[in-house]
């Protein structure tokens, strides 16, 4: 019989009241006690909403106060030593503490003369979810230091739950983290890091646990031949211990890894076929006959309904060879999507009647495995028959299909995403138009989004100021931004964002395709969450965006004012997209929708035009072999959007990572005539890509890092600008931080800014 099971539950709780328990703790307005038993209740909340969805293997260690990857650092005792307690084991403390940091005034352990540095932060794979970087040193020990999983299978236990306790495994666990100190292999602690995971197992299956769920997602991933081997060896050993083992693969399609996984000495295996539905049904010649087959048909990484027949039609064939071998599953953990649909009041019936949220993949799931059993149930036809109807509303929806989009979209030709003239000509005639000095300065964007920007946003939102008075209070903050320019002596100056909660929301909100959740939250990191808006049909802008503040802002100096735009791929890769079109067709609408913004800007006077690109890189496929393809739509939308002006119009980009040495040559594809990025963490060392490749277009490498409220000073951007100049001609150089600057107070901003304009101002009379 096929059996549903869950790969992991969004912990955040449907009002995200781990979040704000979290965080009152953190304050010190709830104590341990209080923040231990809001833990128990989303447990055993979360427990009951998948078994009355029909799940019948439940999932357990998906919990996790900030970071599931932290806890099993903390079962693993791979604590760095500037966290070890004295003498005692670790305490939650401990664990917000290599979370967050410590510094002088927060609670955990008294009083340090240092501030101890929190671990590194990163994107899990390739979602929007962050991960606490192990650190292990070349003679890194392992032993089992948290009680936290035994304690909460006994929690499932008593509520008479089905339990499969859920561990990363070694493999990914290891290529996860990083080295400390020495460089060394981290394959080298494969072997001492095995023992831990059998004792787990072990005390798993004293504790009565049948099945473990192992997550091995980076099967998915090309892997240097040492790591395919260490799979082997470590399941060889592995397959010793207690148990029974189901892999957990995920985001990606195994491909060469397909035989190594199919062929482990575990008991199942589960794959995803939401984003590699072309692994089945090779997948089914290479099982062994004895294993589990876990089918991820479901979802877990996006907000649409299932196609239920679809699903049932692929399970049916790997049903006939696998009988009760087969299961049911979301296509990863849940983690990724929001919550509960039910909880959407505000969504229109027919929208809401195209989204399943994580309660509802549930149902899905059960529903599939239960249609297996069961096929003639009134609960498989009544569900089958709604998706059905589902799926042919959205097929023929006039609020999705919208043909003059389409006929738009039809009516590209190549001509579209190419600038009138090549750069170099353009250049000429941007520079004899804008006048600029040598080594430009300006800024991202987004000035300090201080707590009257937002109160007056949000009073504006609640209709407690009229739209007059918003107005009026967000001129008021333009011409205190563009005053303090001026003053400054910036040479490209910008109106700073003030009307924008978010660079991509505020401008979904103006699209015609969007939609927006009340509730739908998902963990971005820690007690962080973000709301990504939805894009459910074809994507058009109504009426210009930007232009009366941008316009306003030129009004209030006689020096150049960047427009500011958010281009088309970072829109796609923060919203959740729709599954019934290609990502690269949503990318083009998106860049027609604002290339009519850009238009509109060039024709309202505006010279300069910024779309950022923040989340550019962030779309890359997992698998190398993929790279091109997305490279390749992805630059063409930035260049579709940023096509329709003038020569004379100097179109910009921001991108805030430095990581771009494998991708410059589509960064440059992208054709920008100017693009600011983040160097000053790395000390310029990103430079180096232009030593292989020759970066054509003009740069503005950041001079400082907006991220830290530290104020460098002037000879400090001298000297990065200095070591800039020996890669990029200096005529190609401009002057600016890292990223924008809302995250900052206004003492810091203006002191940063000063000591960069002083340090262009001695540069240009250094090397004028
Ligand atoms: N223009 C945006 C800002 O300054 C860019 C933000 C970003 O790159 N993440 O805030
Ligand atoms: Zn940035």
């Amino acid at each position: 019989m096929a059996l549903a099971h869950n790969l992991g539950f969004p912990r955040i709780g449907r009002d995200r009241e781990l979040k704000k328990a979290v965080e009152a703790y953190w304050k010190g307005e709830l104590d341990e006690t209080g923040l231990r038993a809001v833990g128990r209740e989303l447990r055993a909340a979360h427990w009951q909403l998948q078994k009355d969805a029909g799940i019948e293997l439940l999932p357990v260690g998906d919990f996790a106060w900030y970071d599931q990857v932290l806890s099993h650092s903390l079962m693993f005792g791979v604590i760095p030593e500037r966290f070890h307690q004295h003498g005692g084991k670790p305490s939650l403390d401990t664990l917000f503490g290599m979370a967050r940091g410590v510094s002088k005034n927060t609670c955990c352990g008294g009083a340090h003369a240092q501030p101890l540095l929190a671990q590194e932060l990163t994107k899990w794979f390739d979602t929007n979810y962050h991960y606490l970087v192990p650190e292990f040193t070349a003679d890194q020990q392992f032993a089992l230091s948290w009680e936290q999983l035994f304690e909460e299978v006994e929690e499932g236990k008593a509520l008479g739950h089905a339990l499969k306790p859920v561990l990363i495994g070694p493999l990914t666990y290891l290529w996860l983290g990083k080295c400390k100190g020495r460089e060394f292999d981290k394959l080298d602690l494969l072997e001492r890091l095995l023992p831990v995971y059998g004792e787990i197992l072990q005390r798993l299956a004293a504790q009565g646990i049948e099945w473990v769920q192992i997550d091995e997602p980076i099967l998915a991933l090309d892997l240097p031949q040492d790591w395919k081997n260490a799979f082997e060896r470590a399941y060889n050993l592995l397959q010793k211990e207690p148990g029974r083992k189901l892999i957990a693969t995920y985001f990606a399609g195994l491909e060469d890894n397909l035989g190594l996984a199919a062929g482990l000495p575990v008991d199942g295996l589960h794959i995803d076929l939401v984003r590699a539905p072309e692994q089945f049904p090779a997948i089914l010649d290479r099982l062994p006959a004895y294993k589990v087959l876990s089918l991820g048909v479901v979802n877990g990484r996006n907000v649409w309904r299932t196609d239920l027949e679809k699903a049932l039609d692929l399970l049916q064939q790997a049903h006939e060879r696998l009988g009760s071998r087969l299961w049911v599953a979301p296509s990863c953990s849940l983690l990724h999507s929001p919550v509960d649909l039910a909880r959407e009041d505000k969504l229109d019936a027919e929208l809401k009647s195209w989204l399943a949220f994580a309660v509802q993949k549930c149902r899905e799931v059960a529903v599939l495995a239960q249609a297996l059993r069961e096929p003639q149930a009134a609960e498989v036809q009544a569900a089958l028959a709604e998706s059905r109807q589902v799926q042919a509303s959205r097929a023929q929806s006039p609020r999705i299909h919208k043909p003059a989009v389409q006929a738009r979209l039809a009516a590209i030709t190549a001509a579209d995403s190419q600038r009138q003239s090549p750069f170099a000509e353009r250049i000429a005639k941007q520079r004899a138009l804008l006048n600029l000095p040598p080594f430009p300065t300006t800024t991202i964007g987004s000035f300090p989004q201080t707590s009257a920007i937002r109160l007056a946003r949000q009073s504006f939102k609640a209709g407690k100021l009229t739209a007059a008075e918003y107005t009026e209070a967000m001129h008021a903050e333009i011409r205190h931004a563009v005053t303090v320019q001026e003053q400054l002596g910036l040479d490209v100056l910008v109106h700073g964002e003030a009307e924008r909660n978010d660079m991509v929301e505020y401008f979904a909100e103006q699209l015609d395709g969007y939609a927006f959740t009340r509730f739908g939250w998902v963990q971005s990191y820690g007690s962080r969450c973000v709301k990504p808006a939805v894009i459910y049909g074809d994507l058009s802008r109504p009426q210009a965006m930007t232009v009366a503040w941008i316009e306003y802002a030129q009004r209030c100096t006689d020096k150049l004012m960047k427009g500011m735009l958010t281009g088309p791929v970072t829109m796609l890769m923060w919203s959740f997209p729709r599954d019934d079109i290609s990502r690269e067709q949503q990318a083009r609408q998106l860049a027609l929708a604002i290339r009519d913004e850009v238009v509109d800007l060039e024709a309202a006077g505006i010279r300069i035009i910024q779309i950022d690109e923040a989340a550019f890189r962030e779309g890359l496929p997992l698998r190398k072999a993929q790279w091109q393809g997305y490279l390749d739509w992805a630059t063409e939308a930035f260049r579709l959007c940023a096509s329709g002006v003038r020569d004379e119009t100097q179109i910009h980009t921001h991108m805030c990572y430095s990581e771009f040495n494998d991708v410059i040559e589509s960064i440059a594809a992208m054709d920008a005539d100017v693009i600011t990025i983040e160097t000053s963490r790395s000390d310029m060392e990103l430079l180096d890509a232009f030593e292989r490749f020759d970066y054509p277009n003009e740069i503005g490498p950041g001079v400082y890092d907006i991220h830290s409220p530290r104020v460098p000073d002037s000879s400090e951007m001298v000297r990065l600008l200095k070591k800039a100049a020996q890669r990029v001609p200096a005529e190609r150089l401009w002057v600016n931080p890292d990223c924008g600057l809302k995250t900052r107070g206004w003492a810091e901003t203006e002191a940063a800014l000063v000591n960069m304009v002083a340090a262009a101002r001695q540069l240009r009379a250094e090397l004028a």
